[in-house]
């Protein structure tokens, strides 16, 4: 389990009231907390690369908190981002997810819920998500397909001896799949597991991050050979895996 004093949340809040109440009560978990009133504040202090985790308001004075996820993202910064907004619109929660957030809370929440948010995806990000979906507890580092490596130490591909970096969620997926390879994972699936979450809207960010990682994996992305789709299903690695180590 997390050892929760060496854990630091960022609050990135220009509402003072909720912005001290969260400082509060996460102190109160244990948790180490940081706060900034402002979105060009918050991400110098989120680049500073001490946080674990960031509370990341949308309304902000200073730059909007979607520019804020939108430049850590940019610069390879993979932090886990819970927003918090009081925009319950579904645009801003995909777009959020799509920008790379791990979760959305909607103001006002309670605080055993943003608890409940913040362990979960502390226990996803932390464990589960770098070693894949967490059901193969030894797993290999480099697993070779045809025209296709796999460095899961290094988060890349090589295809065409050209590697490539993977996001996060690119390499959650791609782990999905080879770990399901010949069988089809549906969106919901992936939903559920890639991003711990059960009531989006739709299933658009899945098909968004499979078209991403298809033009790194793919020669051809009209006829992938890799990631495959089962219409109406959903996708399945295809490629049969020659080596592992
Ligand atoms: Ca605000």
């Amino acid at each position: 389990m997390t050892n929760l004093s060496e854990t630091h949340i960022l609050v990135i809040e220009d509402e003072p009231d909720l912005r001290a109440g969260l400082q509060h009560n996460l102190e109160l978990e244990g948790f180490k907390v940081m706060t900034s009133a402002d979105g060009r504040d918050g991400l110098r202090k989120a680049k500073d690369g001490q946080a674990s985790l960031i509370l990341l308001d949308l309304m902000l004075p200073g730059m909007p908190g979607l520019e804020v996820l939108r430049h850590l993202r940019e610069t390879g910064r993979e932090i886990p981002v819970i927003i918090i907004s009081a925009k319950g619109q579904d645009r801003d929660k995909v777009q959020g997810l799509e920008l790379g957030a791990d979760d959305y809370l909607t103001k006002p929440f309670g605080l055993s819920e943003l608890l409940a948010r913040i362990r979960a995806v502390l226990r996803r990000t932390q464990t589960g998500a770098r070693a894949g979906v967490g059901e193969k507890p030894q797993v290999a580092v480099v697993m070779r397909f045809p025209d296709l490596v796999v460095d899961w130490k290094r988060f890349s591909i090589v295809r065409d001896g050209t590697e490539t970096q993977l996001s996060r969620y690119e390499a959650e997926i791609l782990r999905m799949l080879i770990d399901h390879r010949g069988e089809v994972v549906s969106r919901q699936d992936l939903l559920r597991k890639v991003w711990g979450y059960v009531h989006l809207p739709t299933t658009r960010t899945v098909d968004n991050h499979i078209a991403r990682l298809r033009k790194k994996l793919e020669h051809d992305v009209e006829k992938p050979v890799h990631v495959v789709t089962v219409h109406g299903l959903g996708y399945r690695f295809e490629s049969v895996l020659i080596e592992e180590s």
